[in-house]
């Protein structure tokens, strides 16, 4: 037999943070210790689950909800994400449903939304999973910058200039990932302004929107228009510490004349997969009910690993780094000689530090950055601060040495 030649499209798919994740798990093998600032999940870093959520899912798996649900849910969990819609100030709430993880219900909805060759505006620097989705619809991708020098807040001049005749909609991502940035509602309104001229469903994924810092609100930008095709994003891997379990959701809102046939696709794809994670969802709606003590410590404890994270980065030559407002994430800028992803390798090998580079995310051509993780404890964050400014300095001072 002939070697089985892959689909085209699979060569558009990337994937920087588990791609890096590759070479680290090679040089674990071979004995060296990695100190880990790559992945945006906080179970290995001590946090947990509220306890009643991890309750209500053995409950459920006692009372034997071990079949197919319902395909967009159970109805208690759906139940809870319509007043958990309403407590966000989403007033024109449509259909709401329960997906594997937002990362099925990010794939479901740009897939009844788009044809080949359409396009919808996605942030850049911006969380790798929509691009990979592109790839899969054959969609080209349509990126609009986030300006470093405004708090990486979207540009929307950029984004204005790229809407054309083949663009659907519009991601935003709030707060950010890879840049921790938390959008004010003037920016939302500037989007949305935009989306109502140009009839374009806004997708904002609010997946962090519970772990935002120095005492601000989060902002639904679905509570800012009524008029508005939107879909809202959320789900229980971060807020709630579970991302193991593969609970997100949808909450699709706006008039319902404009979202009908819209709102129908997306159902229809839901079907075809029959159903999310079942016994899992029984969590939810303790979760947005009594199950939120935990919050305020969550946020506490990262806050303080995002001001240490910022401090030690700013001290380093050559970096600068963006206060983020919200989620576990910062997106250092470095003045580097050669590219992120060469430092980013290296680092690692001589280090051992586990960082992401700028690239895998989408950066502005010439600019270099990290993502770095802010989640592990304080010590782990400085000892792996101090390894990358030491390595730094050599980088440099590697690059700069005349080749013999
Ligand atoms: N959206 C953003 C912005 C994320 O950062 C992530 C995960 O890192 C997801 C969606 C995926 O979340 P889930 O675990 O619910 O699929």
């Amino acid at each position: 037999m002939k070697p089985i030649e892959p689909a085209l499209r699979t060569r558009r798919i990337r994937y920087a943070i588990r791609d890096i994740v590759v070479l680290a798990d090679r040089l674990k093998r071979e004995g060296k210790n990695i100190l880990s600032l790559n992945i945006g999940d906080p179970c290995p870093f001590g946090f947990q689950p509220p306890s009643e959520l991890v309750e209500a899912v053995h409950e459920a798996m006692k009372a034997n909800k071990n079949g197919y649900g319902p395909a967009l849910g159970v109805p208690e969990a759906l139940d809870a994400l319509r007043k958990e819609a309403v407590r966000k100030g989403i007033r024109e709430l449509r259909t709401v449903f329960i997906t594997t993880g937002a990362s099925e219900a990010i794939e479901v909805c740009l897939t009844a939304l788009l044809d080949p060759g359409e396009n919808v505006l996605l942030p850049a620097p911006g969380y790798p999973l929509y691009s990979a989705i592109m790839g899969k619809l054959d969609c080209p991708l349509n990126l609009y910058h986030l300006d470093e020098e405004k708090g990486w807040l979207p540009d929307l001049d950029d984004l204005a200039a790229r809407i054309n005749s083949r663009t659907r909609g519009i991601v935003l991502i709030n707060p950010n990932n890879p840049t921790g940035a938390l959008y004010d509602p003037d920016t939302l309104k500037g989007i949305l302004e935009l989306a109502r001229e140009k009839n374009l469903v806004v997708f904002s994924d609010e997946i962090y929107d519970q772990l935002v810092f120095d005492g601000n609100t989060h902002v639904a930008t679905a509570s800012l228009a009524d008029d508005i095709p939107m879909v809202t994003f959320g789900g229980l891997s971060k807020n709630y510490v579970t991302p193991g379990w593969r609970i997100g959701w949808g909450m699709l809102s706006g008039p319902p004349e404009i979202i009908r046939d819209y709102d129908q696709a997306i159902q229809k794809i839901l079907r075809a997969r029959l159903c999310a994670n079942h016994p899992e969802q029984y969590a939810i709606p303790v979760a947005l009910g009594r199950a939120r003590k935990h919050i305020p410590q969550m946020i506490e404890i990262l806050q303080k690993r995002r001001d240490l994270t910022v401090e030690k980065l700013e001290a380093m030559e050559g970096v600068k780094c963006v206060k983020p407002g919200g989620a576990f994430y910062a997106f250092p800028s470095l003045d580097i000689p050669g590219s992120d992803k060469d430092f980013c390798e290296e680092l690692l090998r001589e280090t051992g530090v586990l960082t992401v580079f700028g690239e895998g995310f989408g950066q502005k051509p010439g600019t270099k950055h990290l993502r770095v993780v802010f989640l592990p404890p304080e010590e782990t964050l400085s000892d792996a601060f101090e390894k990358m400014d030491s390595f730094l300095q050599k980088y440099r001072r590697r690059a700069e040495a005349p080749s013999s």
